[in-house]
């Protein structure tokens, strides 16, 4: 007669080594030097930031000391060419991509700090002064200040072409007033690129531009920080503005083309995001798997019933697709093409699929899913972000559609000028 286990199964009792759901056959569209560098940031990880995550979900602490960490080790360079301090060898976009998998796998709140400061520096990167990147892209990059994007505004959400944040130039500096909201990072980062209207009389696409604001500038408030459902030790701050003195110097790129800027680095961070919406569900998929072996229920582990091993075989499958999805635009930006609507395919997708997959990861395990002794429930939260920041599962889908219908007009009309087939 078969024994059976009498105590509960507890999260040490799985065997779950970094990386385990991760085959040679599911990179083997990265090359052999992108694969070596995974598995390095992955041991890295593994060994400096794992001991720490505890603290970031049990006590609300900002992951400042993993970041500073991993950008020593150089893992916020990589989209940013050498000249300035990066790391890019014509696939530092997919290099970013693999560590925020790798990261969000492990911490995803140290990962989404991480990516709000590769953000930050961007705009600064491409557009910015030389001035501008001695000063903020460097330290930015050697983890010396942490970073911002400042975009979401009370009134100004998706739409952002609503914002009413203000800069109104006055000789050698701007004037700027308003409030944003939902900032990740807000009132920690020391760099904020932080978009605002310089032209009230044009539409907002023709008046707006990006100025890199300072922590320590008088007039800078943190109104508060907003206690959310997930990515606990989070700063995610509502900011406010003062009659705040900007340089002139601070102005990234040319007044009122700061929509463009703006437009700039959307393709970089949605495809990011996918990277650690990828991340999340490979550590909730994981933990499920494991545990469908060791849990018996009617004499058997419950990997063996149909219910069960279905759902793996459908989350895995998932995974895998929107990790082929995330690396082609991430391909496509490294090339330096247009890739707006793979990267927002890529978003959708991988956002979508990772709140789908940690919500079966929690199934699987049953009622101890919805308590706090395995992580699952955790990822579950956090995974949700992802459908909101860096535009919303809508927004993207909207993009997508536009995109595809705009060409399939366009096709017509040339296939209407030439012979029928
Ligand atoms: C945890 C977190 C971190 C964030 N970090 C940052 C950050 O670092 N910097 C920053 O600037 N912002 C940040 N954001 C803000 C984020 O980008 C916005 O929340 C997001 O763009 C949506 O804006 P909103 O919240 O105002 O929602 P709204 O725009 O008001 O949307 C509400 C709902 O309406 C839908 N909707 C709106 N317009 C359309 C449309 N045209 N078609 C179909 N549906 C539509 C949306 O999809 C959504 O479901 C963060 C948000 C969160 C939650």
């Amino acid at each position: 007669m078969k024994v059976e286990r009498l105590t509960p199964i507890e999260y040490t009792d799985l065997i779950l080594p970094q990386g385990y759901s991760v085959s040679e056959e599911s990179l083997w569209l990265f090359t052999e030097e992108e694969n070596s560098f995974r598995s390095e940031v992955r041991a890295l990880f593994g060994k400096e930031i794992v001991p720490m995550t505890q603290q970031f979900e049990k006590n609300n602490v900002f992951p400042r000391k993993a970041l500073q960490l991993i950008a020593k080790k150089g893992y916020l360079r990589y989209p940013f060419p050498k000249k300035w301090g990066g790391l890019n060898e014509g696939n530092g976009v997919t290099k970013d991509f693999i560590i925020s998998e790798e990261l969000a796998s492990i911490s995803p709140v140290t990962s989404t700090a991480r990516v709000a400061t590769m953000l930050c520096g961007i705009p600064i990167c491409r557009f910015g002064s030389d001035y501008q990147k001695e000063k903020f892209l460097k330290p930015l990059l050697l983890g010396e200040k942490i970073g911002a994007i400042v975009i979401t505004e009370p009134n100004a959400g998706s739409d952002t072409a609503r914002m009413q944040t203000i800069a109104i130039r006055e000789e050698k500096h701007f004037i700027l007033n308003g409030e944003k909201r939902f900032i990740t990072n807000g009132g920690e980062a020391e760099v904020n690129s932080t978009f605002a209207i310089t032209d009230r009389s044009v539409h907002p696409h023709k008046g707006m531009s990006c100025f890199v604001v300072e922590k320590d500038m008088e007039g800078f408030e943190i109104v508060e920080h907003y206690d959310l459902l997930g990515m606990r030790g989070a700063r995610n701050g509502y900011l406010r503005f003062r009659n705040m003195k900007v340089p002139a110097e601070n102005l990234v790129g040319m007044e009122n083309l700061g929509f463009r800027v703006l437009l700039d680095e959307l393709d970089i961070e949605r495809t990011v995001i996918a990277g650690e919406a990828i991340g999340h569900a490979r550590r909730a998929y994981e933990i499920a798997l494991e545990y469908s072996l060791l849990r018996v229920q009617f004499h058997q582990p419950i990997s063996e019933f149909e219910a069960v091993s279905f759902k793996i075989a459908e989350m895995h499958t998932k995974i895998e697709a929107a990790r082929l999805l995330a690396l082609k635009a991430a391909r496509l930006v490294d090339a330096d093409r247009s890739a707006s609507m793979e990267a927002a395919e890529a978003k959708m997708f991988a956002t979508n699929m990772s709140v789908e997959v940690c919500n079966e990861a929690l199934q699987i395990l049953g009622g101890i899913g919805y308590t706090t002794k395995f992580p699952v429930e955790q990822y579950y939260r956090d995974a949700r972000m992802m459908k909101i920041a860096g535009g919303t599962t809508e927004i993207q889908t909207y993009l997508i559609a536009r995109e595809l219908i705009r060409d399939a007009k366009k096709k017509r009309k040339e296939w209407n000028q030439t012979e029928p087939f």
